[in-house]
């Protein structure tokens, strides 16, 4: 069987919050003016109530409600694909098998999240929602996802992804969004910037959080790092699963690129217990060498964004006011880290490696001419630690399961691959 599907009536009902099997407390989130744990009445102001009980709860399963399972069920349950052809390719004994969240309506995993998001929003009273945008993926599904809720969506994208994928705008204005280019005229702090300026995730994020601090109604929308949408993304792992037992698997090594760690906390977090009660898997959290968060970031507590507007985090970061170099994967380009992720690097549950834009885009055109199907830049970093463990496998001489999730399609990336 090349492909396994799952039917409608295999698809996950409960999001999985790896939380409640950690045998350690994280450190809580702290208020940027008094650094003392911030108070739930503060976060209320950028978030709504159910989303903020999502961030905190330890309770195991969550159910997914009935509006969100139907969006679910327009792209989901999504296929696990053996790549048969990539093995044959690189003559390895491994069996590799990708989760492909491609198929999604952007072409990404974000939209688990981002349906999820705007429903709590939605019944919550949310006017309207902020957000910013490295590449455009999250942009692209948040506004989607208005759509389906009816809830406008304003989009600050980092400015230099602005340049380089005029698709993705065309793609967010379809589907209803309203998208400028960050550093913009349209908040204090992004006045502060020269015009040109490349912008950040970090920079982006500070201009969305200060419309929210100054809009009633306004909630904020973050499409990565925070416990909830992790949470959320669990479905990819938990399809994963039930996916690995219709063909009697167990995995050796599971891998997923790693920006501000939603895809790869989703692919590996239902795994974890597995881990933690002695059984022998292997994460592998992939990023670009030029924004080097988990292997070469300091773990403490930092901003999520430039200006300071957003909670303390501990975390994996460069540092609030890193600028990463131009790449091509501009989905990870972001300075911190999930805070889940993070501690389970610390506590070495989970490791990382990093990879040149040159291995990764040879990695990213191997892939695409054997398997057929072009991948994000973001979405390479994971093929390439999957073929750096087929290779290894090789050299062991072992039967290895590989798992990776493929995060997106890199249809509106063609510019960066020429
Ligand atoms: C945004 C994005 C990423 C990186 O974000 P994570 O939160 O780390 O998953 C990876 N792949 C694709 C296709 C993306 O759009």
């Amino acid at each position: 069987m090349r492909v396994i599907y799952l039917s409608t009536e295999e698809m996950p009902r409960h999001w999985y919050n790896v939380l409640s099997d950690l045998p350690f407390e994280l450190d809580p989130p702290l208020d940027p003016e008094t650094t003392n744990p911030i108070s739930p009445e503060k976060l209320l102001k950028i978030f709504p109530e159910p989303l903020l009980e999502q961030e905190m709860t330890k309770k195991r399963f969550i159910e997914i409600p009935d509006e969100v399972l139907k969006e679910y069920l327009r792209f989901r349950p999504t296929p696990l694909i053996r790549a048969k052809f990539l093995e044959e390719y690189l003559d390895t004994p491994a069996k590799i098998f990708y989760k492909y969240e491609g198929v999604s309506p952007t072409g990404s995993h974000k939209t688990n999240t981002a349906i999820a998001q705007v429903y709590y929003n939605r019944i919550s009273g949310t006017k309207v929602l902020y957000t910013e945008t490295g590449a455009g993926q999250w942009g692209s599904a948040l506004s989607y996802a208005g759509l389906k809720f009816n809830i406008p969506v304003k989009v600050f994208m980092v400015r230099v992804s602005f340049e380089q994928k005029p698709m993705r705008k065309q793609l967010m204005n379809l589907f209803g969004g309203d998208v400028v280019p960050s550093p913009s005229k349209f908040t204090e702090f992004g006045k502060s910037f020269d015009e040109n300026h490349p912008g950040s995730l970090g920079i982006a994020i500070s201009e969305a959080m200060e419309k929210v601090l100054n809009e009633e109604g306004a909630k904020y929308s973050l499409g990565s790092v925070l416990n909830h949408v992790l949470l959320h993304q669990t479905v990819i792992g938990l399809e994963i699963k039930k996916q690995l037992e219709k063909v009697n698997l167990e995995p050796d090594v599971i891998i997923a690129c790693h920006g501000g760690g939603s895809n790869f906390g989703g692919t590996v977090f239902p795994f974890v217990p597995d881990k933690l009660s002695g059984k022998n898997v292997d994460f592998v959290a992939c990023e670009p060498e030029s924004c080097p968060t988990l292997t070469k970031g300091v773990y403490r507590y930092d901003f999520g964004d430039s200006s300071g507007l957003t909670p303390l985090l501990k975390m994996y970061t460069l540092g609030k006011d890193f600028i990463p170099p131009k790449i091509h994967a501009g989905g990870l380009r972001y300075h911190g880290a999930s805070p889940i992720i993070s501690r389970l690097v610390k506590e070495e549950i989970i490791r990382a490696e990093s990879f040149s834009q040159d291995e990764t885009f040879n990695a990213a055109r191997i892939f695409a001419k054997v398997e057929g199907i072009v991948p994000a830049p973001e979405s390479a970093h994971a093929i390439a630690g999957a073929i750096r463990e087929a290779k290894r496998a090789k050299e062991e001489k072992r039967e290895k399961v590989i798992v990776f999730t493929l995060s997106g399609h890199g249809l509106f990336d063609l510019s960066a691959y020429s």
